[in-house]
């Protein structure tokens, strides 16, 4: 068993295949930190096109994701374990995302994630599902796969045991005591005529702590 699973329902799993298979979250999900499952909401339409959007009624741009395959396929999935999880759809009209919010996810067991595409999702399926909703930003994306990768990637480092050093995901941006970090300086010691600031290299701790401490940025 997981530390934490994540279902993520979306048009376009494929999307997903270099992010999962790179570096920290590769890592996590090989040593069974994190188990991310992609489901195809196609695969929930009907008839022999697997219609998944439509037209909207009264007009305009765009098509809308159908509220029959987007149910079916959420329901589904979330009976899938004993436990549901905590379904959070993707939406620039959702509360904004921040780390307290994201230190409060890495503590579930299971998150479902619901991508929209197009111009959004049938309002019935909102009204149906009940969702949680998400936004990454006041900025208008194609689509809910980047967001969803966003929350994953967020909330992955913060299940204990994925970041080799515990200590990084306290001693940073955002971190309980608030405010951004420190500037960090690795080598060379020198470039393009620009230093390291000479208590980074004395060796002595407390006047390290203190200058990091000092020199947070906000
Ligand atoms: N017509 C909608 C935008 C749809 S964008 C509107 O004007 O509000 C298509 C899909 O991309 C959305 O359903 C959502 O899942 C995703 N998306 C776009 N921008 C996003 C953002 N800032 N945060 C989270 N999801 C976003």
């Amino acid at each position: 068993m997981s530390a934490l699973r994540v279902d993520v329902l979306t048009l376009f799993p494929g999307l997903f295949d270099g992010f999962l298979n790179e570096s920290i979250l590769k890592r996590a999900i090989d040593r069974g930190f994190v188990e991310v499952h992609r489901w195809d909401i196609r695969d929930w339409a009907e008839g022999k096109h697997h219609q998944v959007d439509d037209r909207p009624f009264g007009g305009g741009p765009g098509m809308v994701l159908m509220a029959p395959p987007v149910v079916a396929a959420v329901e589904a999935v979330q009976a899938m374990t004993d436990h549901p999880g905590r379904l959070i759809a993707l939406s620039p009209q959702g509360r904004r995302l921040d780390q307290e919010w994201v230190r409060e996810l890495a503590g579930e067991s299971r998150l479902v994630l619901l991508c929209g595409r197009y111009e959004g999702f049938d309002e019935r399926i909102l009204e149906v599902l009940r969702p949680e909703s998400l936004s990454i930003g006041d900025y208008v994306l194609s689509g809910g796969e980047v967001p969803a990768m966003v929350v994953i990637d967020a909330v992955m480092r913060l299940v204990p045991g994925v970041l080799g050093d515990a200590a990084s995901a306290v001693d940073e941006s955002f971190g309980p005591d608030g405010g951004l970090e420190y500037p960090h300086y690795t080598r060379p010691r020198e470039f393009r005529e620009l230093t390291v600031p000479d208590t980074l290299l004395s060796g002595d701790h407390h006047a390290i702590d203190r200058w990091r401490r000092e020199h947070r940025r906000g």
